[in-house]
């Protein structure tokens, strides 16, 4: 049966969703919408580990991935000085675990466009009854439904009817809000109280290293600036000190939001004071609290979350990226299996989910406290113990605790969804 389905959200669960819906069953009608007035294709360096690999292989997609793919080296940890402390390499073989830096890092922008392009290539050749469009600068204002269908309505007033509706709408999703209520989605979110901002600086001729590069600073603050592109340095601003002020600047305009993390980092030596003034030029800036969305279900009736909007495991994990795009799989596996009914494919899509949820959102331990040390004294053990662990064997020590590791949840076969 063709369905009728809304996705909420153009970032990375949006587009891979509607593709490989399309793919599955092209007599789908799909409308993907989003807030922003255009395509979002910003961001800073994300990465696809894990179940994402194989999965986009399948879809034909990691060529396109890895063309794009940021050259990072791996990761060193420097002094107030600049001197590297420890260093923790890349495994690009092709084969075998991630390290910290993953073989597939790439922009967040140039992953969205990828993924939206491949959508509507494939859309102009789709021979079936349905297709997919895009909307730009549309929100949904409220949404009721029944036992047959969604009923939503459009902050521009129109009103439409789904058999499905996907929320694939980020963190802060007000779809999750608006299926299970204020109270239940506000619950969900458990910070992890760490606050990151995100930017993007012309590279600086000192920018020579191919590696990340991460700075501890005390009072629990860390920089790191990576090299995302030949032209750009990739900046982040992460701190445990959560102050209100903080807190409240994530609800205010940019420039504001600058202000606060340029008086949170005034004086944290180092390059802070170029890196700073390159965040109040910089045309990108995006802050957020890292947290993980833990929700008891999924998914209501005909109505699912996707991505970050259900379960985000928080950029600490490195498994965002990958869990949009096992959960666009498993969710269009579900519904290709349960052609006749998207109830029980929903219902399927929230069980199958579970254990893979848990894993993404496992953290490594001491994470992430250990990992913003409060004193100089502090900061000394940690380039102690980290210079330790990469001078032994660095590769083994570091995989034993990334995602690939973590317990091996295999994604489903689903020959429903006719991708090989
Ligand atoms: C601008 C931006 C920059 C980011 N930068 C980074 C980064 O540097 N590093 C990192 O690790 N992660 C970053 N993320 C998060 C990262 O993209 C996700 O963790 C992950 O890739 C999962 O993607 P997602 O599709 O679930 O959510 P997202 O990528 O967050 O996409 C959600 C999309 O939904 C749209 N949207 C939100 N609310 C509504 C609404 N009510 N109606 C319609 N559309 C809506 C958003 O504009 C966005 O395009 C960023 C996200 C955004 C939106």
């Amino acid at each position: 049966m063709p369905l009728n389905i809304l996705i909420i959200g153009v970032g990375i669960g949006g587009p891979i969703m509607a593709l490989i819906l399309q793919r599955s069953n092209p007599d789908h009608y799909i409308t993907v919408i989003e807030r922003s007035p255009s395509l979002r294709a910003s961001g800073a360096q994300i990465d696809i580990r894990a179940q994402g690999i194989p999965l986009l292989r399948k879809l034909g997609l990691l060529d396109a991935v890895k063309a794009r793919a940021v050259s990072e080296g791996g990761v060193e940890l420097v002094d107030k000085n600049d001197k590297q402390r420890a260093v923790f390499g890349v495994n690009n073989s092709g084969e075998g675990p991630q390290s910290f830096t993953s073989e597939y890092e790439i922009m967040r922008g140039d992953l969205v466009e990828v993924l939206y392009q491949a959508s509507l290539e494939q859309n102009a050749k789709a021979r079936g009854k349905g297709g997919v469009k895009y909307e730009f600068g549309r929100m949904v204002a409220e949404m009721a439904q029944d036992e047959t269908g969604v009923d939503v309505t459009f902050a521009d007033e129109e009103k439409a009817r789904y058999d499905l509706v996907i929320g694939a709408d980020g963190q802060s999703s007000r779809t999750r809000k608006q299926v299970f209520g204020k109270e239940i989605s506000d619950a969900a979110f458990k910070s992890l109280g760490v606050s990151c901002a995100f930017y993007s600086i012309p590279r600086h001729p000192t920018d020579k290293s191919d590696l990340s590069k991460y700075y501890h600073a005390p009072e629990g603050r860390t920089i790191i600036t990576r090299p995302s592109k030949p032209t750009i340095t990739g900046v982040y601003l992460m701190t445990i000190e959560e102050t209100d002020e903080l807190k409240a600047s994530l609800k205010q305009p940019v420039e504001k939001q600058k202000e606060v993390w340029a008086k949170l980092f005034a004086g944290a030596g180092w390059q802070t004071d170029r890196l700073l003034d390159g965040m109040m030029r910089c045309d990108d800036f995006y802050a957020t609290m890292l947290g993980q969305v833990k929700l008891e279900h999924i998914s209501k009736g005909r109505v699912a979350l996707l991505g970050d909007a259900g379960y985000v495991p928080s950029a600490i994990t490195g498994m965002g990226t990958t869990s949009a795009i096992v959960g666009a799989y498993v969710l269009a596996g579900e519904l290709a299996r349960h052609k006749e009914d998207p109830h029980a494919a929903l219902k399927a899509y929230d069980e199958v989910m579970r254990p893979f949820v848990a894993e993404a959102q496992k953290l490594m331990p001491g994470v992430p406290g250990l990992m913003f040390p409060k004193t100089q004294f502090g900061i000394s053990i940690m380039h102690l113990v980290a210079g330790v662990l990469s001078w032994m064997k660095p590769d083994r020590f570091v995989s034993r605790f990334l995602p690939e590791n973590k317990g091996g949840w295999t994604p489903p076969e689903y020959p429903e969804l006719k991708l090989d």
